[in-house]
């Protein structure tokens, strides 16, 4: 992605070093080990309940613990491409929202390292990338692109820019009101029925990314060879079945909430290659 010397979102807030809510040192402790550390923090990327990927943990056992995660100290690159990455994504939402009689809010994105405060309450790095509706920010620990890339091999700066966007994404959702259409039939369905909601939302906010990227490409002409391939990749680590697989050894389908690895990637490229907000309708397509 072509980023050095672009224009710089002013809606970051860093947090980096700030210490957050005061608790703990560095090392972030989560039952499960490690492994079940980094696990969370992948199925968090799009929203998911801790609680019950935990449980579902501690049923199979933990996942060798490798790799070292500790409060990251990113360059002030990494700060200025997540701020580029923003601006971005503030000028393509502000067009299409134009184009359908909208107007664009743009939210805020909080750098945090270890820990934060957010509107949806308290976060670790465990929390990975998140949105909170609440005070409508995106809030990321840089450290997470480490372990994307080292955990799951989704490396390149627009695997990066991927993140960001489908957290964005969610933020769309939320400005168009679908967010909580699908919040307010928690406890109204089965929990089967309403994970297979939480996989519309999910699969929309990969639609919506894709969008930002043809956004990137066609009009400000800042992507690269390879970069859709490395965006693709990201959605594809994050899938359901690829993470349930690696927690316990096979899927479940029905405890999706995120969609698979082959979904995800099909609704980011259909968000690239229509740019269309009406083809990115998750909840009446026939076939996700
Ligand atoms: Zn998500």
């Amino acid at each position: 992605m072509l980023w050095q010397g672009r224009r710089e979102s002013e809606n970051v807030e860093d947090e980096r070093g700030s210490g957050g809510g005061g608790i703990g040192g560095r090392h972030i402790v989560v039952g499960g080990g490690i492994g079940g550390i980094i696990l969370v923090i992948v199925y968090l990327l799009l929203g998911g309940d801790p609680q019950a990927l935990l449980q579902q943990q501690q049923q199979s056992g933990s996942l060798p613990s490798s790799t070292q995660y500790e409060g990251a100290a990113p360059s002030d690159e990494a700060s200025k491409f997540v701020a580029v990455v923003l601006a971005d994504t503030e000028d393509a939402w502000h067009a299409i929202f134009r184009q359908i009689g909208r107007e664009y809010q743009e939210p805020k994105l909080v750098l945090f390292s270890d820990q934060t405060r957010s509107g949806c309450g308290f976060a670790s790095g465990a929390s990975g990338p998140f949105y909170c509706p609440e005070d409508q920010r995106v809030y990321i620990d840089l450290g997470f692109y480490r372990l994307l890339q080292q955990r799951y091999g989704a490396s390149g700066d627009f695997a990066q820019a991927y993140v960001i966007a489908h957290e964005v994404g969610h933020h769309v959702q939320n400005l168009l009101g679908i967010s909580d259409r699908v919040q307010s039939m928690r406890g109204r369905v089965s929990q089967a029925e309403y994970n297979r909601l939480s996989v519309k939302l999910e699969l929309q906010a990969d639609f919506f990314a894709g969008v930002y990227a043809r956004y990137a490409d066609r009009v400000k002409h800042v992507i690269e060879s390879g970069d859709i391939e490395e965006a693709m990749r990201a959605a594809a680590a994050v899938g359901d079945d690829r993470l349930q697989r690696s927690a316990r050894g096979y899927a479940v389908p029905d405890s999706f909430t995120h969609g698979t690895s082959e979904q995800r990637v099909r609704w980011f490229r259909k968000g690239y290659d229509t740019g269309d907000l009406r083809q990115g309708d998750t909840f009446n397509a026939p076939d996700l």
